[in-house]
């Protein structure tokens, strides 16, 4: 049985009033609920001061992004230790506007997912087609490649350690939501193909989380199919309300 696990990537959004407001209100909000994995993934500038508002709860903390690297002359950065060191469990990793504006690759998404891995941080590793992609017929091409790619090399033991986000590019911040059906069939192609590369066991144990549009009240229905296990969600992380309700949602 696997357990949900939602995180909420608030992107480049709110100031450190609101950040540490939103955290407080989730802390109160879901107090005493250990069903459901919960993680918040504010801008790096204020991790410090949303690890502080969670001190005590059972809510984690991720970050959005990380460098490869360990440490050096790589200005602007933010490195693994570093965010081990402020308090981090996760990161999200080849986000689709990371891919997008900041040309991320496969080969770059594999090389921080083994590094997030070697300082203990859960990479939340992420995959989607473009419209384009799936009007085509090549969704399921295209997230083979992108989970090989961005999976390669990896121990089955270290894949054990990792978190998958199917979000479909065209269901990212547009309302429009995969449904249902649509992402259960790529859930289910990503669960047979971990199966493939690193034995039915750990596959079995691996979260997916869907990202897409997820609001309260699509958020069960979703979650009710038998491979989506939580969400990465944008928009509606920004309100510690429906936040809650995606999180109650999931148990
Ligand atoms: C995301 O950016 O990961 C995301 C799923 O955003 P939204 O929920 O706003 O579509």
């Amino acid at each position: 049985m696997r357990k949900p696990f939602i995180a909420g990537n608030w992107k480049m959004n709110l100031l450190c009033e609101s950040s540490v407001d939103l955290a407080q209100r989730l802390t109160s909000l879901l107090a005493g609920d250990s069903s459901v994995q919960v993680a918040l993934c504010p801008p790096a500038v204020y991790l410090q001061q949303v690890a502080t508002a969670l001190q005590g709860s059972s809510i984690e903390l991720g970050a959005q992004n990380m460098s490869p690297e360990k440490e050096g002359a790589f200005t602007g950065e933010v490195s693994g230790s570093m965010l081990k060191d402020v308090g981090c469990h996760c990161v999200i990793l080849g986000h689709s506007e990371r891919r997008q504006f900041f040309g991320e690759t496969d080969a770059s998404v594999n090389a921080k997912t083994k590094a997030a891995l070697s300082y203990g941080l859960t990479p939340i590793v992420c995959v989607g087609e473009m419209l384009e992609q799936r009007e085509a017929g090549t969704t399921a091409k295209v997230i083979d490649a992108q989970v090989r790619g961005s999976l390669n090399g990896l121990t089955p033991e270290h894949a054990g350690q990792i978190v998958i986000a199917y979000e479909p590019v065209w269901a990212i911040g547009t309302g429009k939501t995969a449904s249902p059906a649509q992402a259960e069939e790529v859930h289910a192609q990503i669960r047979k193909l971990l199966a493939e590369l690193f034995g039915a066991s750990v596959s079995e144990s691996i979260r997916i989380q869907y990202g897409g549009s997820v609001k309260p009240d699509n958020a069960a229905e979703l979650m009710g199919q038998p491979n989506i296990d939580g969400a990465l969600v944008g928009g509606a992380a920004l309100k510690a309300d429906s936040f809650a309700a995606i999180v109650a949602a999931a148990r």
